[in-house]
């Protein structure tokens, strides 16, 4: 292989492990951001529970007034029964104070299921409430964890860059140039080994001419097909 090749093949490898390490880093926060989707939809359910908790608390307090009153009504109608001495008004009285009775229970079973409603509503918020708790801890753990590997990364990347711009200094600018291009094109997979005649990166078959140009080993030549850098594997 030619010395400048080898060279490049030294930083096409420190150059992938950049890349490795550096998705490792993008894919860091992907646990933490779903715990906290999980938590914002957590927290969105429990704001609508809230309001059908006021809901219900308000329609309550209205049974409840009427219920007052009507008690009140109640009272006074059963006082007049016994000032009344027309048959007539007796009955209409009597009847007005069956009706009333009638509406009341209806407005303290609704007062009831609306309690027992509440409570289960109340329930379920405590309960989420606590799972929010528990996810805050668990996000705040990988917060944490999250900090320290991205800066064991960034140590390890920090020192594999000064590492890479010392090799790259090696590498003639034109041919740094080429590498450059490619590495953005293919993945950073630029140097490629022609292995009998066939490129190990794209598996087309060399021209034999140029294969056989390659085997001389004389110059730094280029896969026609994918483009990248090639070397002969069998000259190693
Ligand atoms: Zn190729």
């Amino acid at each position: 292989m030619l010395p400048e090749l080898s060279i490049l093949v030294r930083l096409q490898g420190i150059d992938l492990e950049i890349r490795k390490l550096k998705k490792e880093q993008d894919e860091l926060p992907v646990r933490l951001n779903a715990v906290e989707k999980r938590m914002a939809e957590k927290q969105a359910e429990i704001d609508l529970l809230k309001d059908k908790l006021a809901d219900l608390r308000t329609r309550k307090t209205e049974v409840e007034d009427e219920l007052e009153l009507e008690t009140e009504r109640l009272k006074k109608s059963q006082q007049k029964m016994s000032s009344i001495q027309n048959a007539r008004e007796y009955q209409a009285v009597q009847k007005e104070i069956e009706e009333i009775k009638k509406a009341n229970k209806e407005r303290e079973d609704e007062i009831l299921q609306i309690e027992e409603e509440m409570e289960g509503l109340k329930a379920k918020v405590a309960e989420m409430e606590e799972d929010i708790a528990a996810d805050e801890k668990e996000a705040l753990a990988l917060k944490k964890h999250i900090e320290k590997a991205s800066a064991d990364l960034n140590r390890k990347i920090d020192s594999l860059a000064s590492e890479r711009d010392e090799v790259a200094k090696e590498v003639k600018p034109d041919l740094m140039a080429r590498y450059r291009f490619l590495s953005d094109k293919r993945n950073g997979v630029v140097v490629a080994a022609v292995d009998d005649g066939t490129c190990s990166c794209c598996n087309m078959s060399l021209p034999p001419q140029l294969y056989n140009e390659l085997l001389r080993d004389e110059k730094v030549m280029f896969c026609p097909s994918c483009q990248r850098i090639i070397y002969a594997l069998k000259n190693q």
